[in-house]
């Protein structure tokens, strides 16, 4: 029976809304594995989805955006791009 703590790649992506960041930078500082920062300081993201083993440390990056500007989107479904 499957459940949702089994292994296996998760699909949530990360995005950030270029509009309301504001170039904190700290979701580098928390992720610098998914988020470098361009010559500006605005956050340069990772394609693809979130590492299981990262997923935490994307959550909590989310939860403090001082900005509100990323989140974590739920990738496609099986068999759409
Ligand atoms: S923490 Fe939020 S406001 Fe700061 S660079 Fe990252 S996305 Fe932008």
């Amino acid at each position: 029976m499957p459940h949702s703590s089994s292994p296996g790649p998760s699909r949530a992506r990360l995005q950030v809304n270029p509009i309301a960041c504001s170039g904190h930078g700290s979701c580098a500082e928390l992720l610098p594995e998914l988020v470098s920062l361009d010559e500006w300081g605005y956050p340069l993201l990772a394609d693809g989805p979130v590492p299981r083993g990262l997923a935490r440390r994307a959550r909590r990056a989310v939860r403090d955006c001082p900005a509100l500007a990323l989140r974590l989107a739920p990738g496609p479904g099986p068999g759409r791009p």
